[in-house]
């Protein structure tokens, strides 16, 4: 009889691993330089690189871009692409690319070489300022929902100076990548850099209004921040290879609870196992050298999971390097023999991984719109832009809702691990009681200092951690910016990024008309401000709430508070392209109603392939592993109780198991034929169609499937067991 091996094979290939790898890549961590100041940027064609190298009338011109969000003036691009291709050939990098984010979620790049022949039969090296400007990726297999029909496929990828070029590393070559936008030939977005570049233009214009108002005439620019907290598990690549779901899904679809999973909260902040530790020290420093400025490391709630924080940014650039993190620490990993899981839930009965987006805005004069001054004047200008924030995530909460809605963070919204799909905002007790005043004609008192003129408060000393005292908020102010948690740890942080943008920006705009309408009666800014702030308070007041986010009173309490309750992707994504979004959307110009519609096509279609993939998969572990598993341990109880009719052992036991293992075998091969029914009809004809009985038929289906198999993998002998299990993935390291 055989017996499959496959997970005694890989425990012993990951026993002999750790040697082997740190043997094959020196990785013991202090044979790397390690020196932050040394290496740190030297992959990155930093501002001071460029200002260093440029004529000095091109860097002034340039300078006007990426500093202060003017226009391009394309005569620059000719002495910019020289001083590129300088570098990058110093560096090494025999290619170039566009670096673009496709709606895909990822990154995409093409490479090209510098390399022209020329008529000798030689070649040299040209870049020119036109292949910097521009890009023309055969692009027709990105998705693009309508937008750009296959047989006129050309996209384009145009530079996006605000965000620095960088070099990607391997050891048989170097490429210098250029971060870009993504357009079809029509102009239309296909990518996530656009919104998020046109919608800080937009707050752009609205902050710098509101700021003339209270007197800050010589703020030449406002931009938003951006500072991402990725979660991510890592597990050896010998048990990845051996789980056909991880391979294609990114997460387990089968697997039964280990008796010790997180109860004992002995891996959070604990300390780092030494590959692992190894791993974040590569990882960090492989960062560093493209500019990435991370800052923390830890331990996460899950066994074997981690998270790892940068110093904030400008959020486009954030945004960029968000993407580069991921994108390492993947690529690093593999050099230790493990897998970065970046999926929002890598394993049921754990907590899954998310991403904080923290936001903020700042100015030209390099200060912080949302940290509470401590001047009176200050303070009246943080209240306007903090009031203004809530109100425009109040005002387009189901957008910002569709913004994170996937197939993998509907595993972890709302399941007592990441906030609910009720959005709404923690202040902390010191802003509350502030806003509470103001609702009521004006504050009065102050928890601690005093109070100025006309009932705006002094305001206290806020705590910056203050919002972390209620993990179960989805948007928490933490004292001097916001936070908002319920991205997946998968997704691009563009998007929600732009929301918040362009959501503010419409908030401000809206308050900055009535302040300038309240001071045309009588002109006295903190009077009319006053009356602003009362307003603006009164009408996100339902949106503010303190309480237990996870507790099922609050589902009752938001509902009567009218908070919209988007529990899954599908009760989201309409949002993309309601005709509140569209609305604004347009006012700002950050897309079109066309680009809106087809990406709420394109999310549609990314919910309905993954879920179809993922159906497929655990129609195929169920087929191809889990039945034979048990079908031959099935033949060796039953061959034991062949043997005692003639031996004359009592083996009635046994029958009582084999009746047990084959009861499950029968309810499993029913339930996999269903899944193989259902999966193959399609439930109509439109994408929304097909999404939804992927939700509701199949997705039911695939559990039904998981529950069974989940039992007989506790049930059937270990070594029979083909998968390897949450104990060995999750804690054998
Ligand atoms: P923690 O939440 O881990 O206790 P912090 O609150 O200091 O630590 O920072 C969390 C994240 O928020 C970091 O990535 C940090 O860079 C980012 N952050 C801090 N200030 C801002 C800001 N003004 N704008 C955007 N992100 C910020
Ligand atoms: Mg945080």
């Amino acid at each position: 009889m055989s017996t499959t091996y496959r997970r005694f094979d890989a425990l012993e290939a990951v026993r002999k691993a750790e040697k082997t790898l740190i043997a094959r890549n020196g990785t013991d961590s202090s044979k790397l330089n390690m020196n932050v100041a040394e290496i740190f940027g030297e992959n990155c064609l930093s501002i001071d690189t460029l200002k260093e190298r440029l004529p000095k009338s091109v860097w002034k011109v340039l300078k006007k871009t990426i500093r202060d969000n003017e226009p391009l003036e394309p005569n620059v691009a000719d002495a910019v692409a020289v001083v590129m291709k300088e570098w990058a050939s110093e560096k090494g990098a025999t290619h170039y690319t566009h670096w673009f984010q496709p709606l895909t979620g990822a990154t995409a790049e093409k490479h090209d070489s510098f390399i022209t022949p020329n008529q000798g039969g030689g070649a040299i090296t040209q870049f020119s300022g036109e292949d910097l400007l521009r890009g023309e990726p055969d692009a027709s297999s990105f998705p693009s929902g309508g937008l750009r029909p296959t047989f006129e496929a050309r996209g384009y990828t145009a530079w996006d100076p605000t965000s620095p070029a960088f070099i990607i590393e391997n050891g048989n070559g170097s490429t210098l990548c250029i971060p870009t936008v993504f357009a079809s030939w029509k102009g239309q977005s296909l990518d996530f850099k656009t919104p998020l570049l046109r919608s800080t233009e937009a707050l752009n214009q609205q902050a710098l209004r509101a700021l003339k108002l209270f007197g800050q005439e010589d703020v030449t620019w406002v931009n938003s921040t951006g500072g991402y907290e990725q979660e991510y598990f890592l597990i050896d690549q010998e048990f990845f290879y051996r789980r056909p779901d991880l391979m294609t899904s990114g997460r387990t679809l089968f697997g039964a609870q280990p008796p010790k999973g997180q109860e004992l909260d002995d891996h959070y902040f604990g300390s780092i196992p030494d590959r692992i530790l190894s791993f974040m020290l590569e990882a960090e420093r492989e960062l560093y050298r493209v500019g990435v400025p991370v800052k923390t490391r830890h331990n996460e709630v899950a066994p074997s999971q981690f998270e790892i924080a940068p110093v904030f940014e400008k959020a486009n650039v954030a945004a960029d390097h968000q993407q580069l993190t991921m994108i390492t620490l993947k690529k690093v990993a593999r050099k230790y023999g493990l897998v970065c899981l970046l999926h929002e839930k890598p394993f049921a009965g754990l907590n899954g991984s998310g991403k904080h987006l923290n936001w903020s805005m700042t100015t030209s004069k390099g200060g912080n719109l949302l940290e509470p001054g401590d001047s009176p004047h200050a303070n009246m200008q943080f209240l306007f832009f903090f009031a203004a924030t809530l109100k425009g995530v109040h005002n387009h909460q189901g957008l910002l809702r569709a913004s994170i809605a996937s197939a993998g963070n509907d595993h972890r919204l709302g399941a007592n691990e990441a906030p609910p799909a009720i959005l709404s905002a923690y202040i902390g007790e010191q802003l509350e009681d502030i806003v509470s005043q103001m609702k009521n004609g004006g504050a009065t008192s102050s928890k601690d200092g005093g109070l100025l003129g006309l009932g705006i408060p002094v305001l206290p000393n806020i705590p910056k951690h203050a919002g972390d005292r209620n993990r179960t908020s989805p948007f928490a102010f933490t004292g001097n910016k916001f936070e908002f948690r319920a991205v997946g740890s998968e997704q691009t942080v563009s998007f929600p990024s732009a929301i918040l943008n362009v959501t503010a920006a419409e908030a401000i705009e809206a308050m900055t008309d009535r302040l300038e309408e309240e001071l045309g009666k009588n002109g006295d800014l903190e009077k009319a401000l006053k009356v602003v702030l009362k307003e603006t308070f009164e009408e996100i007041d339902p949106f503010l709430f303190n309480g237990d986010g996870y507790s099922d009173e609050w589902q009752k309490e938001a509902k009567k508070r009218g908070l919209l309750n988007l529990k899954t992707t599908l009760d989201a994504l309409p949002y993309i392209a309601s005709e509140s979004t569209i609305k604004l959307f347009e006012k700002y110009n950050v897309l079109s109603e066309l680009e809106l519609e087809s990406r709420l096509e394109i999310y549609l279609e990314q919910y309905f392939i993954k879920l179809n993939i993922e159906a497929e998969t655990t129609e195929d572990i169920a087929r191809t592993m889990v039945i034979p598993a048990t079908i031959r341990y099935l033949n060796e109880i039953l061959a034991v109780s062949d043997r005692g009719k003639t031996t004359g052992l009592d083996i009635s036991t046994t029958n009582v198991l084999a009746k047990e293992v084959n009861a499950l075998l029968s309810d499993l091969i029913k339930e996999v034929e269903k899944l193989g029914k259902v999966n193959a009809d399609l439930g109509g004809d439109t994408i929304p169609e097909k999404a939804k009985h992927l939700a509701e038929v199949v997705l039911p289906e695939m559990n039904k499937v998981r529950v069974i198999s989940d039992k007989l993998e506790k049930v059937i002998a270990d070594d029979y067991w083909p998968l390897p299990s949450y104990r060995e993935m999750l804690f054998v390291k």
